[in-house]
């Protein structure tokens, strides 16, 4: 019964927005596969596709060192809406 559970869907975003190229400045794109402790998600829970994945794997790791994300948060510093500090 288990495999006849129906599933949503899902898209990914970026090719929903049409994006073709994930800049690492562009915090409001790397958001949605960032966890709120600055985590990259995995693509089963973002339901990304591949290509885009690959993107914002690359753009985030650059962002990290350029400062603009966090490498790790601390667990007292966790908060709803990590973007909301960023700048
Ligand atoms: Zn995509």
């Amino acid at each position: 019964m288990a495999e006849r559970r129906k599933f949503k869907k899902r898209f990914c975003k970026y090719c929903e927005m049409k994006v073709e190229f994930i800049d690492y400045k562009d915090l409001g794109l790397l958001k949605f596969s960032l966890s709120e402790r600055f985590k990259i998600m995995p693509r089963r829970l973002t339901g990304n596709c591949k290509r885009h994945q690959e993107l914002v794997t690359v753009s985030i790791k650059r962002a990290r060192q350029t400062a603009l994300i966090p490498y790790i948060v601390d667990r007292k510093n966790v908060v709803e809406n990590p973007f909301e500090f960023v700048r």
